[in-house]
């Protein structure tokens, strides 16, 4: 009998004719994930199997927390039959050491050979278990112990417990997005939702030296690194928008200073990911949050691009994003107090209600087409991964 994690896929199972690519890809992250322990992954439509465990069963199910595509992660022991006596007596043994009062025996069958039914063989084998440990009794609605019982085609797999996987689509199935990554609350959070359903991400940071410091670099450097535990990794591009930034501080009337620098975000964004084969910009925008964000101003700065925009959080209030945070472990990092460019300069009157056409307008007064061009070809690109031992000094 060998003791092993079976894998149960969730909502992948309801893809048809591409079921396969899904699957295939969660097989590769679970691979990469795991490419420091020895162990062997099979899988097949509906199970996949992890084989060759010594007495890592704890590392290997905590990074399987952090796969999504998985929907349970489960313990299990599989024998190589599915001779029914033989199966009453593997779990005797395996039930020796737990203690229980009451029980209930739940069984699936894949392996429509069989002739009998699922039913009919979870009560031959708590009227066994009933029969060989007369001092426990059946509960079928709330159970000390569940003994699961699955019959596939190559044998059977038994187990007691399961643990919750992230759920999802693995990452990389849908596509590359670009997340415009600031050092605040909303963005990370927008990519932690982009990565769940299956967008493998690379991010991008606009920083206006001396006016944000190397700290707040840093800090978007390890958001970057708290997200790339779902992404496997992360490429990071750094855009250094001093230049564009002044250049619209002292061109622009004050109060389209944002609207205008979102603007030029939004084109930068759109070549970066162009470039990179990423099929959207993924960003922290929520509805109202600020001036920048009501809908007529989203749809003034929106119409730079061509490039969707996906928004996670555009319907989230601030408490719920921030609740999210914290379970991603973003929040901490996000209230550092340092300054990011959407802070500095900012108009004392935005404009909330924006008008397209002056937009254009005022555009011209700036060389923005020479600037974002040179701003791209200086761009900086930080690879980040997720492994404990680089310090960020070696990613700088
Ligand atoms: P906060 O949590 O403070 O609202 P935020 O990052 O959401 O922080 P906003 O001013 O609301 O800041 O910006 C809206 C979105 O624009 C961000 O979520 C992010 O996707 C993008 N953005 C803002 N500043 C930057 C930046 N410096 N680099 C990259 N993307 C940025
Ligand atoms: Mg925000």
């Amino acid at each position: 009998m060998e003791k092993l994690i079976l894998i149960k896929y969730g909502e992948l199972t309801t893809k048809k004719d591409n079921i396969n690519l899904f699957i295939h890809t969660l097989k590769q992250n679970i691979q990469k994930k795991l490419k420091k322990e020895k162990v062997t992954i099979e899988y097949d439509k509906g199970r996949m199997f992890i084989r060759g465990l010594d007495n890592n069963f704890e590392t290997i199910i905590n990074n399987l927390k952090e796969i999504f595509g998985i929907h349970e992660i489960v313990i299990c022991y599989e024998l190589n039959t599915l001779d029914l006596e033989t199966i009453q007596q593997e779990i005797l043994d395996l039930i020796k050491e737990k203690e229980f009062q009451s029980f209930k025996v739940e069984t699936k069958r894949s392996n429509k050979n069989i002739t009998k039914t699922s039913v009919e063989i979870s009560s031959e084998i708590g009227a066994f278990l009933l029969k060989k440990k007369p001092q426990i009794k059946v509960d079928v609605h709330n159970p000390d112990l569940t003994v699961h019982v699955e019959l596939r085609m190559n044998g059977t797999y038994i187990y007691f417990d399961k643990e919750s996987g992230l759920g999802g689509y693995p990452v990389g199935s849908l596509g590359k997005g670009l997340l415009m990554l600031s050092g605040g609350i909303d963005s990370p959070v927008a990519g932690y939702m982009a990565i769940k359903r299956g967008v493998k991400l690379e991010a991008l940071y606009f920083e206006s030296p001396p006016h944000t410091s190397i700290e707040a670099k840093n800090k978007v450097i390890k958001l970057a690194k708290e997200l790339s535990k779902y992404n496997n990794d992360i490429k990071l591009h750094v855009i250094g928008f001093t230049e564009i930034q002044e250049s619209i501080y002292k061109n622009i009337p004050h109060e389209y200073l944002i609207t205008i620098m979102r603007r030029m975000m939004y084109r930068i964004a759109e070549i970066i990911a162009l470039k990179n084969n990423a099929k959207v910009l993924i960003n922290g925008e929520s509805i109202g949050q600020v001036a920048s964000q009501t809908l007529t101003s989203m749809k003034a700065i929106n119409e730079v691009v061509k490039i969707p925009v996906i928004r996670p959080v555009a319907c989230f209030d601030k408490l719920e994003i921030i609740a999210l945070s914290k379970k991603i472990k973003t929040y901490e990092t996000s209230i550092l107090p340092y300054e990011d460019c959407c802070t500095i300069f900012v108009p004392e009157h935005p404009v909330i209600n924006p008008d397209p056409k002056l937009c254009s307008l005022y555009e011209e007064k700036i060389p923005y087409k020479d600037l974002i061009y040179k701003a791209i070809k200086n761009h900086e690109i930080i690879k980040i991964t997720s492994e404990e031992k680089k310090s960020f000094a070696e990613f700088l």
